[in-house]
């Protein structure tokens, strides 16, 4: 019989969040200003890499990323705070917060672990009004960006657990669900619809409906672990 978990380490953006969708229709918006949407996400993508290698700061970041595009410095200023100013319009993705809710109804320990800043995590912490159905929120600027596996490390050590004994929750394939393989987790859920992955501790699940039902079972609250899609049973 495998063990079963007693810890959920999640990410924010777009797992938790549907970040992308708000994101998008910000950079739509900017339309009027003259900024093209797609040259704009390109450079916001750049410059995250940027700053995540360590070579610019948070601050030259949110400025770069609109000078690049042809603005001076001060109207880069006014419209990165403009930019900003849609995280207000980010909503919960459907079912994050009954999922936290069953997690937390199960004694199950959930950690928060997102490569955003915490000032941001928090505030979309505080917007869901989910506080208190987790027991830590990793600051990730006081360790190193996932996939590092010292990031995953940090997130376990919130609550004292072991990677054995805990599942990884993401959308995105390099930092969540990688990363977490790399530092040794047993189980990992990739919120995907198309893609496969390979690796049998990897779960590819369509919603967080599908996420909790596969968490409570791995967690022997449950006994029907969600199938796998079709994708995920024959890769391309
Ligand atoms: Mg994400």
């Amino acid at each position: 019989m495998t063990e079963t978990i007693s810890t959920v380490v999640l990410d924010l953006d777009d797992t938790l969040i549907a970040s992308t969708r708000a994101r998008r229709r910000a950079y739509q918006s900017l339309r009027e200003q003259g900024i093209d949407p797609r040259a704009a996400e390109a450079a916001n993508t750049r410059w995250w890499e940027r700053y995540h290698a360590g070579d610019c700061s948070l601050e030259q970041m949110r400025q770069g990323r609109w000078i690049e595009l042809g603005l001076s410095p001060e109207e880069a200023i006014r419209i990165d705070e403009r930019y900003r100013a849609h995280y207000e319009n980010i909503r919960a993705r459907l079912g994050a917060r009954r999922l936290l809710e069953r997690l937390r109804e199960s004694n199950l320990n959930v950690v928060l672990l997102s490569n955003a800043g915490i000032e941001y995590v928090r505030d979309r912490v505080a917007a869901l009004r989910v506080e208190h159905l987790l027991n830590g929120v990793v600051d990730v600027t006081a360790t190193r960006w996932k996939p590092h596996p010292e990031a995953f490390q940090t997130a376990l050590a919130l609550v004292g657990e072991s990677p054995a004994r805990a599942a990884m929750v993401g959308d995105n394939l390099d930092a969540d669900v990688n990363g977490a393989l790399a530092a040794g987790f047993r189980h990992v859920v990739w919120l995907t619809r198309r893609k496969p992955h390979t690796d049998a501790r990897v779960a590819c699940l369509p919603s967080l409906a599908a996420t909790e039902a596969h968490l409570l079972a791995l967690a022997g609250q449950n006994s029907a672990i969600h199938a796998p899609t079709p994708e995920c049973t024959s890769p391309a």
